[in-house]
């Protein structure tokens, strides 16, 4: 009682009063946390802000500058301005950079946590407060810097325009008390909100990629990677309109492939960058390095395009150090473009990159592949690719022709049988399936031609086939056949008369003994003569297909036989002729008396050219289901040069050891034939000056155990 006795009235109102004060600021403040505590988007959140500092402060205008994700600068948050559309977006525009500020300027203040006041009339403040005044078009303004924990994050602006009463010491007060009450909460909110947004961007634009990823892989089209490269990146960047450009660097020319959004007419843009330029995008072209410009306005390159471009993106799309194209980005807001959107564009332009990569290589590869299958198919020799798993891989046009088989359909793919079964091939390809080696034969193919046909089996590839006609060839030998034989025939007849007068002459003793000398030496040139003709009515018989006289023959009693017929002409060069068979060999199917002119041919050229005292050795060994019998000696041998020809018609080989070994050059060749007509094959060893040895493969009898 006593208490209140001694207050005034006038102490107790202005108590009550400044109860009520307290009250209405905690209300403010509480109204404030309960506004906060509502999850907003952000910037309906900056609106609710405002109307909130409006109604408490009874101010006309607040205006709360905010802190960019980068944290560099303060930028227009919101405002309840009503401006003009041009000085709105002016405001909007405002962008304060809070690294080391102009002493005094106010960013300083502001760092410094001082507020402004700023009053037109007012000279002593600092002028440097004007620029902001004209900005917001007021004739004084108060402003509050918003901190947290001493760091500047947002300010505070507040004026009584359009009235343009002076601001109030009561609502410097409120400004001041909302600004240090509010300032967590508002920084907690922008955090809160730009780690929902960037969370939902990388989620966006991992879904994104991934999405691009799959259909980049999938296209091979150049042109749909570069509509779906721009869609995207005009999706991710909310930009208004993109370009693409090729860039041709020895020319230093950009070709703009794709415009999109643009609200000028095509032929009016390029008369545009004909006189101006193509702009920022060639100055990436040239740089190499991607380029975001925030004002376009304040950049001298720039070349407007579209009425209301404010700011650009343009990233350039690199293959191997060199700019293959740039993609340019316009947006119609200053500050368009965040480092996520560069980032993102930025991805894009490597996944182009890539893409552009293989869609050229594939081209190429496309190019190639019609460029050899063009030569294939127009190649007079029939090319065949079987692989591994018996499937066709390759055929051309000369093989489907000597196949007889549709020329108009498609054989790869399918299984080799279903292909050329019906053709002498496949027994070839079995062959060379079985021994796996290369296999050089030929074969008459279903179009009656004659093919030396090669196959080759290349490790992970499978069986190339390479045929070549040889049917005129075929033609010419066999006509030469049909020449020799008929002139050989006509041959023989006067042949044997000349030599019938000859043994008259003999028997009548009419000539003197110079002229008998004389006639010996002729007979022995028809002798000659003879055999010659006889050798070669034999090999055009065996070559044009002789009919042999098949059994199974034990092959050592003929070595011995022949070995027998030759040792008189050995003995008189004191030659030894070995018979190296020891064990008992398997029968072979053969023609009895052929295998005896084979064997005598081979053993006599052995003797025939060994010099005095060698020797000739005869052994024989199965080798699967062939016979190997080795004729050798150790004469003079035959030169790598000479081995290649041995068995040709006619080939003698021509050394001064050689000079006085008379012979036509057709017993190997005879041989060859022979040996062919077997089944078999013949093939030699050699060295000159040591020896030589022939080898013959026999098959063995089939029912020989
Ligand atoms: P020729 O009637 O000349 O003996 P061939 O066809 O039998 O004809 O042989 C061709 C050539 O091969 C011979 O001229 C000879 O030079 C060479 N020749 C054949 N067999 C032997 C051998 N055992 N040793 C060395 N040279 C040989």
């Amino acid at each position: 009682m006593v208490a209140i006795e001694n207050r005034t009235i006038e102490e107790i109102r202005q108590e009550n009063a400044a109860l009520q004060t307290q009250v209405a600021e905690l209300s403010a403040v509480n109204k404030m946390a309960l506004m906060l505590g509502t999850s907003l988007e952000f910037d309906e959140f900056l609106d609710e802000f405002i109307v909130t500092i409006h109604d408490t402060v009874q101010c006309d205008r607040v205006l709360v500058m905010i802190q960019d994700d980068q944290e560099t600068v303060l930028q227009y948050g919101s405002s309840n301005f009503r401006l003009t559309a041009e000085a709105q977006s002016m405001l909007e525009g405002l962008r304060l950079g809070t690294f080391q500020p102009e002493s005094g300027s106010i960013i300083d203040r502001w760092i410094n946590n001082e507020s402004i006041k700023w009053n037109a009339n007012d000279a002593t403040e600092h002028s440097s407060f004007q620029w902001l005044a004209n900005y917001l078009g007021s004739s004084e303004y108060y402003s509050a810097p918003l901190q947290v924990d001493g760091l500047l994050i947002g300010a505070l602006i507040i004026d009584n325009q359009p009235s343009g009463q002076p601001v109030t010491d009561e609502q410097e007060h409120w400004i001041k008390l909302l600004s240090s009450s509010s300032a967590m909460a508002l920084q907690n909110a922008r955090l809160h909100h730009k780690t929902v947004r960037e969370l939902a961007d990388s989620m966006r634009e991992m879904y994104i990629l991934r999405q691009i990823d799959r259909e980049l892989s999938d296209t091979i089209n150049i042109n749909h990677v570069f509509e779906m490269t721009l869609d995207w990146a005009l999706r991710f960047t909310n930009a208004q309109s993109t370009s693409l450009a090729l860039y041709d660097q020895e020319a230093n020319r950009l070709h703009f492939l794709y415009e999109y959004g643009y609200d000028i007419a095509q032929a009016q843009m390029e008369l545009i960058r004909e006189e101006y330029g193509s702009g920022i995008t060639a100055r990436v072209a040239n740089s190499g390095y991607a380029e975001v410009v925030p004002d376009v306005s304040i950049d001298p390159d720039f070349v407007r395009l579209a009425t209301n471009t404010r700011s650009q993106m343009a990233i350039p799309v690199m293959r191997e150090d060199r700019v293959v194209a740039v993609i340019t980005l316009d947006s119609k807001k200053l500050n368009g473009f965040t480092d996520a959107h560069q980032d993102f564009v930025q991805k894009l332009a490597t996944r182009a990159g890539v893409a552009i990569d293989n869609a050229r290589l594939y081209e190429e590869a496309i190019r190639e592949r019609e460029k050899l299958s063009h030569i294939l198919n127009n190649t007079a020799d029939m090319i065949m690719v079987i692989g591994m798993d018996e499937r066709i891989m390759l055929i051309n046009q000369a093989a489907l022709n000597a196949m007889q088989l549709y020329t108009n359909q498609d054989y790869t793919k399918r299984l080799a049988n279903e292909v050329f079964e019906h053709t002498a091939l496949w027994v070839t390809f079995q062959k060379a399936k079985e021994n796996g080696e290369a296999i050089n034969e030929e074969v008459i193919m279903p179009n009656e031609r004659i093919f030396h046909a090669n196959l080759r089996r290349l490790d992970e590839i499978g069986w190339i086939v390479v045929m070549h006609d040889i049917t005129p060839f075929k033609e010419m030998d066999r006509l030469k056949g049909e020449l020799i034989a008929t002139v050989s025939h006509d041959l023989k007849q006067p042949l044997s008369v000349m030599n019938g007068y000859i043994e008259l002459m003999i028997m009548q003793q009419s000539v003197t003994q110079q002229g008998l000398n004389a006639v010996q030496m002729i007979r022995k040139a028809m002798q000659n003569m003879r055999q010659l003709i006889d050798d070669l009515l034999d090999l055009a018989k065996i070559e044009s297909g002789i009919k042999l006289d098949l059994h199974n023959i034990q092959v050592e009693q003929i070595i011995q036989d022949c070995m027998e017929l030759v040792k008189p002409v050995a003995q008189n060069k004191a030659i030894t002729v070995m018979n190296g068979i020891t064990d008992k060999l398997p029968p072979i199917t053969a023609d009895r008396s052929r295998m005896r002119q084979i064997l005598i041919n081979l053993i006599g050229n052995g003797v025939k050219y060994t010099p005095n005292e060698g020797w000739v050795k005869v052994s024989a060994e199965v080798k699967g289901n062939m016979l190997k019998i080795s004729i050798q000696d150790n004469g003079m041998g035959i030169s790598p040069e000479d081995q290649i020809h041995v068995f040709e018609r006619f080939y003698r080989v021509r050394r001064p050891e050689t000079d006085n070994i008379e012979g036509t050059g057709l017993g190997l060749a005879i041989v060859k034939s022979l040996v062919e007509a077997h089944d078999g094959q013949i093939s030699l060893e050699s060295k000159l000056g040591e020896g030589t040895t022939f080898y013959l493969l026999l098959p063995i009898a089939k029912n020989a155990a």
